[in-house]
C-alpha cells in the first residue's frame, strides 16, 4: 500500500519550477538552508508585532482590509480525492470583512514588489484552497505584508522597519491542476528533466565540465 502523500502549500510552485529538484526533495529530503535561523527569528518578531491587532477592530490605517484580523495559527489540511494528496499550510493571519468575506494575510520581509511574484501567488492560491475546504468561504483576496528595513534611528541600537501591503487576487481553482502535476512527477520512477533556466544547475554543469577538461 502506498504512503499517503503530504504536501505543503509552500512546495506547490517548486513542483512546477523544477520537477527534478521537487522529485529529489520529496524522495531524499530538502537541502539544508543556510538562511533558516535569521529568517525564523525575523518571522517570530513580525508575528509577535502583528499579534496586537488580532481579534480587535482597531486595525491600523495602513492595513488595506477593513474588518477583523483573526488568529490563524493552526495548520489547515485538505485531501484532494483525485490524487490522494493532502495539502497542508499555516497562514500568518486571516482578515474577515464585515460582510463575511475572508482575505489571506501573509508576512514577508524585503523590498515590496510592484506586483505579486508568481511563487507567492501560488502560495496565496493554496491557502485560499485550504480555507475554502475548511469552511472559511468566500475567500475574496489576499494581502502580502512586506516588512522592509529602513535607514533611520529608533535609538538604543534599534532600527526601523517600513510596512507595505501588496494586494493580491486569489484563484483556488489552479490548485487542483497543480496537484495533478505533482502526482504525475511523484509517480515517475526515473528522475524527471531539470528546469532549463536554473542558474544553479547551469553553474554546476559548467564547473563539472571545467574540472573534467
Ligand atoms: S535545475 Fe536547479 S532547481 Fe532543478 S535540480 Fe538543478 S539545482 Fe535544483
Amino acid at each position: 500500500m502506498h504512503e499517503p502523500i503530504k504536501l505543503s502549500v509552500t512546495s506547490l510552485q517548486s513542483a512546477l519550477d523544477c520537477p527534478l529538484c521537487f522529485w529529489i526533495a520529496e524522495r531524499l529530503g530538502s537541502p539544508p538552508s543556510i538562511f533558516a535561523r535569521i529568517t525564523s527569528q525575523m518571522d517570530s518578531v513580525i508575528k509577535n508585532y502583528m499579534k496586537q491587532f488580532i481579534g480587535g477592530s482597531n486595525l491600523p490605517e495602513w492595513f488595506p482590509v477593513r474588518g477583523t484580523l483573526l488568529d490563524a495559527s493552526g495548520t489547515l489540511r485538505a485531501t484532494d480525492p483525485a490524487t490522494g494528496i493532502t495539502l497542508a499550510g499555516k497562514l500568518d493571519a486571516l482578515a474577515r470583512t464585515e460582510d463575511g468575506k475572508y482575505h489571506v494575510v501573509d508576512y514577508k520581509t524585503g523590498r515590496p514588489p510592484e506586483e505579486v511574484p508568481y511563487y507567492y501567488q501560488m502560495q496565496l492560491d493554496g491557502y485560499a484552497y485550504l480555507l475554502e475546504r475548511n469552511g472559511f468561504e468566500p475567500v475574496a483576496g489576499g494581502v502580502l505584508l512586506y516588512f522592509t528595513p529602513q535607514h533611520g534611528d529608533l535609538g538604543e541600537g534599534l532600527f526601523p522597519f517600513k510596512i507595505t501591503p501588496v494586494r493580491a487576487s486569489v484563484d483556488s481553482s489552479r490548485v487542483l491542476s497543480t496537484l495533478a502535476r505533482v502526482k504525475e512527477i511523484l509517480d515517475m520512477t526515473a528522475p524527471p528533466t531539470r528546469s532549463e533556466d536554473c542558474e544553479m544547475c547551469m553553474w554546476r554543469e559548467q564547473v563539472e565540465s571545467t574540472l573534467s577538461e
